[in-house]
Protein backbone atom coordinates (compact mmCIF):
# COMPACT_ATOMS: atom_id res chain seq x y z
CA UNK A 1 0.00 0.00 0.00
CA UNK A 2 1.45 3.25 -0.34
CA UNK A 3 -0.28 6.73 0.19
CA UNK A 4 -1.84 9.55 -2.62
CA UNK A 5 -3.74 12.34 -3.26
CA UNK A 6 -6.77 10.77 -5.39
CA UNK A 7 -9.12 12.60 -7.76
CA UNK A 8 -12.62 10.82 -8.25
CA UNK A 9 -15.42 12.14 -10.47
CA UNK A 10 -18.93 10.28 -10.04
CA UNK A 11 -22.45 10.71 -9.71
CA UNK A 12 -21.24 12.01 -6.01
CA UNK A 13 -19.60 15.23 -7.84
CA UNK A 14 -15.77 16.29 -8.27
CA UNK A 15 -13.73 15.89 -5.41
CA UNK A 16 -10.50 15.13 -4.20
CA UNK A 17 -9.10 12.97 -1.19
CA UNK A 18 -6.10 11.65 0.39
CA UNK A 19 -5.86 8.16 0.09
CA UNK A 20 -3.61 5.10 -0.04
CA UNK A 21 -3.71 2.82 -3.02
CA UNK A 22 -2.33 -0.91 -3.46
CA UNK A 23 0.65 -1.13 -5.91
CA UNK A 24 -1.40 -3.45 -8.35
CA UNK A 25 -3.53 -0.26 -9.06
CA UNK A 26 -0.64 1.27 -10.72
CA UNK A 27 -0.51 2.79 -14.47
CA UNK A 28 1.16 0.96 -16.95
CA UNK A 29 4.70 2.02 -17.36
CA UNK A 30 8.64 0.62 -17.36
CA UNK A 31 9.56 2.44 -14.80
CA UNK A 32 8.98 2.38 -10.95
CA UNK A 33 9.58 5.20 -8.82
CA UNK A 34 9.52 5.52 -4.79
CA UNK A 35 8.59 9.27 -5.11
CA UNK A 36 10.90 11.40 -2.54
CA UNK A 37 9.63 15.20 -3.41
CA UNK A 38 7.14 16.31 -5.58
CA UNK A 39 5.42 20.31 -5.41
CA UNK A 40 2.40 21.64 -6.27
CA UNK A 41 2.03 24.14 -9.11
CA UNK A 42 -1.40 25.87 -10.65
CA UNK A 43 -2.24 23.39 -13.16
CA UNK A 44 -1.87 21.01 -9.88
CA UNK A 45 -4.62 23.47 -8.23
CA UNK A 46 -6.42 23.41 -11.48
CA UNK A 47 -6.48 19.58 -11.71
CA UNK A 48 -7.90 19.28 -7.44
CA UNK A 49 -10.31 21.64 -7.30
CA UNK A 50 -11.49 20.84 -10.72
CA UNK A 51 -11.82 25.18 -11.43
CA UNK A 52 -9.81 23.87 -15.01
CA UNK A 53 -10.10 20.50 -17.44
CA UNK A 54 -7.01 19.29 -16.73
CA UNK A 55 -7.76 15.77 -15.85
CA UNK A 56 -8.34 13.83 -18.85
CA UNK A 57 -9.38 10.35 -17.22
CA UNK A 58 -10.58 9.33 -13.36
CA UNK A 59 -9.71 8.06 -11.10
CA UNK A 60 -6.32 10.08 -11.02
CA UNK A 61 -3.04 10.90 -8.86
CA UNK A 62 -2.23 14.69 -9.89
CA UNK A 63 1.13 15.81 -9.72
CA UNK A 64 3.12 17.38 -12.56
CA UNK A 65 6.34 16.84 -10.85
CA UNK A 66 8.24 14.72 -8.99
CA UNK A 67 11.36 12.99 -8.18
CA UNK A 68 12.57 9.71 -6.77
CA UNK A 69 14.07 6.48 -6.99
CA UNK A 70 13.55 3.46 -9.21
CA UNK A 71 12.79 0.61 -8.01
CA UNK A 72 11.58 -1.53 -10.90
CA UNK A 73 12.53 -0.88 -14.66
CA UNK A 74 11.99 -2.50 -17.93
CA UNK A 75 14.26 0.05 -19.37
CA UNK A 76 17.89 -0.33 -20.43
CA UNK A 77 19.12 3.28 -19.30
CA UNK A 78 17.33 3.33 -15.98
CA UNK A 79 18.60 0.86 -13.25
CA UNK A 80 17.15 0.32 -9.75
CA UNK A 81 18.69 2.86 -7.44
CA UNK A 82 18.99 5.63 -10.04
CA UNK A 83 17.66 9.14 -9.13
CA UNK A 84 15.11 10.44 -11.76
CA UNK A 85 13.39 13.63 -11.68
CA UNK A 86 10.12 14.01 -14.48
CA UNK A 87 7.91 17.65 -15.38
CA UNK A 88 5.00 17.35 -17.43
CA UNK A 89 4.21 14.72 -20.25
CA UNK A 90 0.88 14.75 -19.56
CA UNK A 91 1.38 12.83 -15.96
CA UNK A 92 -0.88 13.94 -13.23
CA UNK A 93 -3.48 15.18 -16.19
CA UNK A 94 -3.81 12.08 -18.32
CA UNK A 95 -1.14 9.55 -16.44
CA UNK A 96 -1.43 8.94 -12.32
CA UNK A 97 1.37 11.72 -11.18
CA UNK A 98 3.63 12.76 -8.04
CA UNK A 99 1.54 13.61 -5.40
CA UNK A 100 1.96 9.95 -4.13
CA UNK A 101 4.71 7.73 -2.38
CA UNK A 102 4.67 5.35 -5.35
CA UNK A 103 4.81 6.69 -9.62
CA UNK A 104 4.78 3.85 -12.69
CA UNK A 105 6.03 5.91 -15.63
CA UNK A 106 7.22 5.38 -18.87
CA UNK A 107 11.09 6.03 -19.24
CA UNK A 108 11.48 8.55 -22.59
CA UNK A 109 9.60 10.86 -19.76
CA UNK A 110 12.37 11.12 -17.21
CA UNK A 111 15.75 12.37 -17.04
CA UNK A 112 18.13 11.93 -14.68
CA UNK A 113 18.41 13.82 -11.53
CA UNK A 114 20.96 16.99 -12.37
CA UNK A 115 24.55 16.52 -11.66
CA UNK A 116 24.86 19.12 -8.19
CA UNK A 117 21.06 19.60 -7.46
CA UNK A 118 19.18 17.29 -4.82
CA UNK A 119 15.77 15.81 -4.76
CA UNK A 120 14.66 18.28 -2.50
CA UNK A 121 15.95 21.06 -4.91
CA UNK A 122 14.29 20.06 -8.14
CA UNK A 123 11.03 20.06 -6.50
CA UNK A 124 11.88 23.40 -5.00
CA UNK A 125 12.59 24.58 -8.60
CA UNK A 126 9.92 22.19 -10.47
CA UNK A 127 8.27 23.11 -13.84
CA UNK A 128 7.59 26.25 -12.38
CA UNK A 129 11.56 27.26 -12.13
CA UNK A 130 12.33 25.12 -14.91
CA UNK A 131 9.57 26.58 -17.60
CA UNK A 132 11.29 30.13 -16.28
CA UNK A 133 14.76 28.83 -17.76
CA UNK A 134 13.01 28.22 -21.07
CA UNK A 135 11.48 31.27 -20.98
CA UNK A 136 15.02 32.99 -20.18
CA UNK A 137 16.84 30.74 -23.17
CA UNK A 138 14.25 31.81 -25.42
CA UNK A 139 14.98 35.92 -24.89
CA UNK A 140 18.79 34.86 -25.06
CA UNK A 141 18.16 32.62 -28.45
CA UNK A 142 16.65 36.19 -29.55
CA UNK A 143 19.55 38.10 -28.87
CA UNK A 144 17.78 39.40 -25.79
CA UNK A 145 20.95 40.83 -23.38
CA UNK A 146 21.07 42.63 -19.82
CA UNK A 147 22.69 45.64 -21.49
CA UNK A 148 19.26 46.31 -24.35
CA UNK A 149 17.48 47.68 -21.04
CA UNK A 150 15.11 46.06 -18.54
CA UNK A 151 12.98 42.79 -18.44
CA UNK A 152 9.29 42.75 -17.46
CA UNK A 153 7.94 39.47 -15.05
CA UNK A 154 4.83 39.18 -14.51
CA UNK A 155 2.45 37.41 -12.24
CA UNK A 156 5.79 38.15 -10.15
CA UNK A 157 4.51 36.38 -6.36
CA UNK A 158 4.21 33.29 -8.23
CA UNK A 159 6.11 29.80 -8.82
CA UNK A 160 7.08 31.33 -13.03
CA UNK A 161 7.26 34.65 -12.25
CA UNK A 162 9.39 34.20 -8.80
CA UNK A 163 12.16 31.81 -10.55
CA UNK A 164 12.25 34.48 -13.63
CA UNK A 165 13.31 36.91 -11.23
CA UNK A 166 15.62 35.14 -9.31
CA UNK A 167 17.02 34.05 -12.29
CA UNK A 168 17.24 37.38 -14.12
CA UNK A 169 18.85 39.18 -11.55
CA UNK A 170 21.70 36.38 -11.01
CA UNK A 171 22.65 36.97 -15.04
CA UNK A 172 22.93 40.26 -14.50
CA UNK A 173 19.44 41.73 -16.32
CA UNK A 174 17.85 45.21 -14.64
CA UNK A 175 14.34 43.02 -13.84
CA UNK A 176 10.84 45.18 -13.30
CA UNK A 177 8.03 42.47 -11.46
CA UNK A 178 4.16 43.24 -11.96
CA UNK A 179 2.14 42.11 -9.00
CA UNK A 180 -0.84 42.44 -7.56
CA UNK A 181 0.59 42.02 -3.98
CA UNK A 182 2.61 45.33 -3.95
CA UNK A 183 2.88 44.48 0.29
CA UNK A 184 5.61 41.88 -1.04
CA UNK A 185 7.63 44.75 -2.28
CA UNK A 186 10.47 43.21 0.42
CA UNK A 187 10.49 39.53 -0.71
CA UNK A 188 10.42 40.77 -4.72
CA UNK A 189 13.52 42.91 -3.94
CA UNK A 190 15.69 40.42 -2.25
CA UNK A 191 14.96 37.50 -5.55
CA UNK A 192 16.38 40.88 -7.64
CA UNK A 193 13.76 43.01 -8.85
CA UNK A 194 15.28 46.51 -9.12
CA UNK A 195 11.57 47.97 -9.96
CA UNK A 196 7.60 46.71 -9.07
CA UNK A 197 5.16 47.63 -10.41
CA UNK A 198 1.28 46.65 -10.18
CA UNK A 199 -0.21 44.68 -12.22
CA UNK A 200 -3.60 46.76 -12.49
CA UNK A 201 -1.42 49.03 -15.00
CA UNK A 202 -1.87 46.10 -17.20
CA UNK A 203 -5.01 44.24 -16.84
CA UNK A 204 -7.25 46.36 -18.79
CA UNK A 205 -7.31 46.86 -22.63
CA UNK A 206 -4.97 49.28 -24.16
CA UNK A 207 -3.51 50.93 -26.96
CA UNK A 208 -1.93 48.84 -29.76
CA UNK A 209 1.46 50.69 -29.64
CA UNK A 210 2.59 52.17 -26.41
CA UNK A 211 5.69 53.67 -25.36
CA UNK A 212 8.79 50.97 -25.39
CA UNK A 213 9.56 50.31 -21.67
CA UNK A 214 11.41 47.01 -21.98
CA UNK A 215 14.00 44.84 -24.14
CA UNK A 216 12.03 41.94 -22.90
CA UNK A 217 9.33 39.89 -20.88
CA UNK A 218 8.51 36.62 -19.12
CA UNK A 219 4.67 36.82 -19.12
CA UNK A 220 2.46 34.22 -16.82
CA UNK A 221 -0.35 36.45 -17.21
CA UNK A 222 -1.49 36.12 -20.70
CA UNK A 223 -5.01 38.35 -21.84
CA UNK A 224 -4.53 42.30 -21.70
CA UNK A 225 -1.73 42.05 -19.85
CA UNK A 226 0.08 40.19 -22.63
CA UNK A 227 -1.28 42.62 -25.47
CA UNK A 228 -0.02 45.81 -23.49
CA UNK A 229 3.38 44.01 -23.07
CA UNK A 230 3.80 43.37 -26.66
CA UNK A 231 2.49 47.18 -27.06
CA UNK A 232 5.07 48.16 -24.66
CA UNK A 233 8.24 45.80 -25.87
CA UNK A 234 10.94 48.48 -27.03
CA UNK A 235 12.57 47.91 -30.94
CA UNK A 236 13.32 44.42 -31.85
CA UNK A 237 12.26 42.87 -28.35
CA UNK A 238 10.83 39.68 -26.96
CA UNK A 239 8.44 38.39 -25.17
CA UNK A 240 8.32 35.12 -23.67
CA UNK A 241 4.30 34.11 -23.31
CA UNK A 242 4.34 31.10 -20.56
CA UNK A 243 0.57 31.20 -18.62
CA UNK A 244 -2.87 32.47 -18.23
CA UNK A 245 -3.16 33.50 -14.93
CA UNK A 246 -5.50 36.56 -16.12
CA UNK A 247 -6.86 34.59 -19.44
CA UNK A 248 -6.60 32.40 -22.28
CA UNK A 249 -7.44 35.33 -24.39
CA UNK A 250 -5.57 37.57 -26.37
CA UNK A 251 -6.86 40.49 -28.14
CA UNK A 252 -3.79 42.14 -29.77
CA UNK A 253 -2.79 43.57 -33.03
CA UNK A 254 -0.01 43.35 -35.63
CA UNK A 255 1.57 46.68 -34.57
CA UNK A 256 4.38 45.67 -32.15
CA UNK A 257 5.48 43.16 -34.45
CA UNK A 258 5.30 44.36 -38.06
CA UNK A 259 6.49 47.98 -37.00
CA UNK A 260 8.94 47.07 -33.87
CA UNK A 261 10.10 44.02 -34.87
CA UNK A 262 9.08 42.40 -31.87
CA UNK A 263 8.78 38.55 -31.09
CA UNK A 264 6.55 36.79 -29.41
CA UNK A 265 8.21 33.66 -27.96
CA UNK A 266 5.79 30.91 -27.02
CA UNK A 267 6.87 28.70 -23.96
CA UNK A 268 5.79 24.60 -23.84
CA UNK A 269 7.66 23.03 -20.95
CA UNK A 270 5.01 20.10 -20.93
CA UNK A 271 6.02 18.08 -24.20
CA UNK A 272 9.57 19.22 -24.30
CA UNK A 273 12.07 17.37 -26.41
CA UNK A 274 14.46 15.43 -23.96
CA UNK A 275 17.24 17.74 -24.90
CA UNK A 276 16.03 20.60 -24.04
CA UNK A 277 14.94 19.38 -21.02
CA UNK A 278 18.33 18.47 -19.81
CA UNK A 279 20.04 21.57 -20.84
CA UNK A 280 17.42 23.52 -19.41
CA UNK A 281 17.94 21.68 -15.93
CA UNK A 282 22.14 21.85 -16.25
CA UNK A 283 21.55 25.51 -16.65
CA UNK A 284 19.32 25.88 -13.60
CA UNK A 285 22.13 23.74 -11.40
CA UNK A 286 24.67 26.36 -13.04
CA UNK A 287 22.70 29.47 -11.10
CA UNK A 288 20.39 28.77 -8.34
CA UNK A 289 21.86 28.54 -5.13
CA UNK A 290 20.07 27.62 -1.25
CA UNK A 291 19.40 31.07 -0.35
CA UNK A 292 17.36 31.69 -3.78
CA UNK A 293 15.81 28.16 -3.25
CA UNK A 294 15.08 29.03 0.34
CA UNK A 295 13.73 32.35 -0.75
CA UNK A 296 10.96 30.92 -3.10
CA UNK A 297 9.68 27.56 -1.38
CA UNK A 298 8.38 25.73 1.13
CA UNK A 299 7.68 22.57 2.47
CA UNK A 300 4.55 21.01 3.07
CA UNK A 301 3.37 17.00 3.80
CA UNK A 302 1.31 15.18 1.60
CA UNK A 303 -1.85 15.29 3.80
CA UNK A 304 -1.40 19.37 4.31
CA UNK A 305 -1.59 19.33 -0.17
CA UNK A 306 -5.76 19.56 0.39
CA UNK A 307 -5.80 22.11 2.57
CA UNK A 308 -3.68 24.08 1.00
CA UNK A 309 -5.54 24.24 -2.10
CA UNK A 310 -7.65 27.08 -2.17
CA UNK A 311 -5.08 29.36 -1.03
CA UNK A 312 -2.87 28.20 -3.96
CA UNK A 313 -6.01 29.11 -5.95
CA UNK A 314 -6.79 32.47 -4.72
CA UNK A 315 -2.90 33.66 -5.54
CA UNK A 316 -2.43 33.62 -1.46
CA UNK A 317 0.88 31.50 -1.76
CA UNK A 318 4.38 32.98 -2.21
CA UNK A 319 6.79 31.32 -4.59
CA UNK A 320 6.94 27.73 -4.81
CA UNK A 321 5.58 24.57 -2.92
CA UNK A 322 7.57 21.48 -2.33
CA UNK A 323 5.69 18.37 -1.05
CA UNK A 324 7.09 15.69 0.91
CA UNK A 325 4.97 12.69 0.07
CA UNK A 326 6.86 10.61 3.10
P1 LIG B 1 1.13 30.61 -9.50
O1 LIG B 1 -0.28 30.39 -9.08
O2 LIG B 1 2.24 30.26 -8.61
O3 LIG B 1 1.31 32.17 -9.90
C1 LIG B 1 0.45 32.90 -10.72
C2 LIG B 1 0.61 34.38 -10.39
O4 LIG B 1 -0.09 35.14 -11.36
C3 LIG B 1 0.00 34.78 -9.05
O5 LIG B 1 0.88 34.56 -7.98
C4 LIG B 1 -0.28 36.25 -9.27
O6 LIG B 1 0.92 36.99 -9.06
C5 LIG B 1 -0.62 36.32 -10.77
N1 LIG B 1 -2.06 36.35 -11.00
C6 LIG B 1 -3.01 35.52 -10.48
N2 LIG B 1 -4.22 35.85 -10.92
C7 LIG B 1 -4.07 36.93 -11.74
C8 LIG B 1 -4.97 37.76 -12.49
N3 LIG B 1 -6.28 37.53 -12.50
N4 LIG B 1 -4.47 38.77 -13.20
C9 LIG B 1 -3.13 39.03 -13.22
N5 LIG B 1 -2.23 38.28 -12.51
C10 LIG B 1 -2.70 37.25 -11.80
O7 LIG B 1 1.29 29.88 -10.90
P2 LIG B 1 2.64 29.39 -11.65
O8 LIG B 1 3.68 30.42 -11.47
O9 LIG B 1 2.90 27.98 -11.31
O10 LIG B 1 2.12 29.44 -13.16
C11 LIG B 1 1.85 30.69 -13.76
C12 LIG B 1 1.15 30.47 -15.08
O11 LIG B 1 2.01 29.81 -15.99
C13 LIG B 1 -0.12 29.62 -15.00
O12 LIG B 1 -1.07 30.13 -15.89
C14 LIG B 1 0.38 28.25 -15.42
O13 LIG B 1 -0.68 27.47 -15.94
C15 LIG B 1 1.39 28.63 -16.47
N6 LIG B 1 2.44 27.63 -16.67
C16 LIG B 1 2.74 27.29 -17.94
C17 LIG B 1 3.73 26.40 -18.22
C18 LIG B 1 4.10 26.12 -19.64
O14 LIG B 1 4.66 25.08 -19.92
N7 LIG B 1 3.80 27.02 -20.54
C19 LIG B 1 4.45 25.71 -17.13
C20 LIG B 1 4.14 26.22 -15.81
C21 LIG B 1 3.13 27.13 -15.61
P3 LIG B 1 0.91 38.39 -8.25
O15 LIG B 1 0.15 38.11 -6.97
O16 LIG B 1 2.34 38.72 -8.04
O17 LIG B 1 0.19 39.37 -9.15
Amino acid sequence: MFKAILIEKDDNGYQAHFTQLNESELPEGDVTIKVEYSSLNYKDGLAITGKGPVVRQFPMVPGIDLVGTVVTSQAAQYQPGDQVLLNGWGVGEKHWGGLAQLARLKSQWLIPLPKNLTPKQTMAIGTAGYTAMLAIIALEKNGVTPEQGRILVTGANGGVGGFAIGLLAKLGYQVTASTGRLAESDYLTELGASEIIDRNELVQAGKPLQKERWAGAIDSVGSHTLANICASIKYGGTVAACGLAQGMDFNSSVAPFILRGVTLAGIDSVMRPYADRVAAWQRLASIVDNHLLNLLSHEITLTQVIPSIDQLMNGQIRGRVIVNVN
